[in-house]
Order: structure tokens, then C-alpha cells, then sequence
């Protein structure tokens, strides 16, 4: 798999006396959550897997040089079931998810480590990572964070309808891998699905609203995008990319830097 995840930042290139060594009680580690599943006809299956590490790495170059945060290798499993009937999607169940995770969560308190960023960049993994983030909380005393996608950057000069409806495979996911392996996007093939449209709002919503219904992607788009990657150029990749990733950085400081308070 690419990275783009610094060296002397990724924790699976340490030495465990080079572990040991490390302030257990201030090292933060950076748990990337992602999938291999269907993205249309035009993106690889690793694309939430590739943009979360390009994200996370970028990020990673940004943060003080001498603050000890370190990125995990990924789980690059999740939880793809919308995307069943695609060849090539690899799903684990919600329980496998919960349970692997968990594992390491284990594993990273039990090395004494008290600090663990969860960084999702799939939509199907989100829920379980809120239920871990809690979990790890109170069965391994981890002072635990989640971290979702590009931590709300703001994409300018992207539609209402792509940003609100452009789930998976359309125009930023797109953006990200014209600018950071176009080899991996096939540029002929683009397709176009819409979930909803915001222009004519329903009861029922696909997420994220207080009364939805659930979804497969093949019951409504046969090619596998939700959205549109029409246009996405590399260019808006590099400076969405950059912009994320500055948030991201910020974003990493500030939990390390965290305590919870007491009555506060
Ligand atoms: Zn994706």
C-alpha cells in the first residue's frame, strides 16, 4: 500500500526498545480506521484507506517535530456492507470491527500507552468508532478521541448537492486521488448517482437526520458512486488535501494537549 506517512512518525517502523522508550503517559497514538470496498467504476477499492493515510500523513508533517504523536499501521478492514453485491468489496462484520479494535486497544494500554486517537475515514465504521471511543474510555482508563475524515474543512466550491449527497466515490474523494496517485483513478469512466436531492428535500433522509432510512448501494446506484466525480480536478485535491490536513495537525495538538477537567 502507498503512504505518505513521515517515517520517523509511523510506530510500525520503531523498535519495541525504541517503544519503551517513549513518555507512555503523553505519546499519542493515531489508530487509522478505513475499508477496501467498491468506489464505482473509476476509483480503487484501498480510496478511504489512501486518504486517510495522505491525510493523516500530511498532517503528520505539520505537527511539531518534537511532540511524540505516531500513526498505527491502518485497519484497513471495515464495516462495507452497503457496498454487498460489488466484486472486490472486503467486509468485516460489526462485531469483527468492534473486537479488532478493541484487541488493540488492549494492547496499547497494556504497553502503558494513555493516549489514542481513533481517525475514521469511512462513513460505514463512524457509529462503532463512537461506541470504541467510549469503550476503550472506561474498560482501559485510554483517554480516547475520534477523528472523522477531512475534520471539517470546508471544500469551497463544491455544489450544496455534491456536499450534502456526494457519499462515496464523487467529486472530493475523486479530488484527493487525481492530486495524490492519478495513476489509480481511471478518468474515463466516471458515473453519477444522487441518494437525494437537496433541492427537493424529503421526510425520510439517508443519514444524519432524525428520521432516515437504511441503504444498499445497489438499490440505487448500479455503478457504485453516490455523487458525482465530474468535477474533480487535482488541483482542488491538493488544496482540499492541504486543508484538511492543516486542521488535522491542529486538531492532533490540541489532544495531545488535552486533559479532561474535573468540575469544570
Ligand atoms: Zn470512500
Amino acid at each position: 500500500m502507498k503512504t505518505w506517512i513521515p517515517e520517523a512518525r509511523n510506530f510500525a517502523y520503531l523498535t519495541w526498545k525504541q517503544v519503551d522508550a517513549l513518555p507512555r503517559a503523553t505519546t499519542l497514538l493515531v489508530l487509522p480506521t478505513a475499508a477496501i470496498e467498491q468506489h464505482g467504476h473509476h476509483l480503487p477499492l484501498a480510496t478511504d484507506t489512501l486518504i486517510n493515510n495522505l491525510l493523516l500523513g500530511k498532517a503528520l508533517e505539520r505537527v511539531p517535530a518534537d511532540l511524540p504523536i505516531y500513526a498505527l499501521p491502518p485497519v484497513c478492514y471495515g464495516k462495507s456492507n452497503e457496498h454487498i453485491g460489488f466484486p472486490g468489496t472486503l467486509s468485516v462484520s460489526a462485531q469483527t470491527f468492534l473486537a479488532v479494535v478493541r484487541d488493540l486497544g488492549a494492547s496499547i494500554a497494556a504497553a502503558g500507552f494513555r493516549k489514542v486517537v481513533l481517525y475514521n475515514t469511512h462513513g460505514g465504521n463512524s457509529s462503532l468508532v463512537d461506541v470504541l471511543a467510549r469503550d476503550l474510555r472506561a474498560e482501559f482508563g485510554l483517554q480516547t478521541y475520534s477523528l472523522f475524515g477531512s475534520a471539517g474543512a470546508s471544500f469551497d466550491g463544491v455544489s450544496a448537492q455534491e456536499r450534502t449527497y456526494g457519499f462515496h466515490a464523487g467529486e472530493i474523494e475523486t479530488a484527493f486521488l487525481l492530486h495524490a496517485a492519478p495513476e489509480l483513478v481511471q478518468v474515463d469512466q466516471y458515473t453519477s448517482n444522487y441518494i437525494a436531492r437537496v433541492d427537493k428535500p424529503e421526510l425520510l433522509k439517508p443519514e444524519g437526520s432524525s428520521a432516515n432510512f437504511a441503504w444498499l448501494t445497489k438499490d440505487i446506484a448500479p455503478s457504485g458512486v453516490l455523487g458525482d466525480p465530474s468535477p474533480a480536478t487535482a488541483g482542488n485535491g491538493e488544496r482540499w488535501s492541504d486543508e484538511a490536513a492543516e486542521r488535522i495537525a491542529e486538531i492532533l495538538v490540541a489532544m495531545y494537549n488535552f486533559e479532561p477537567r474535573h468540575g469544570a
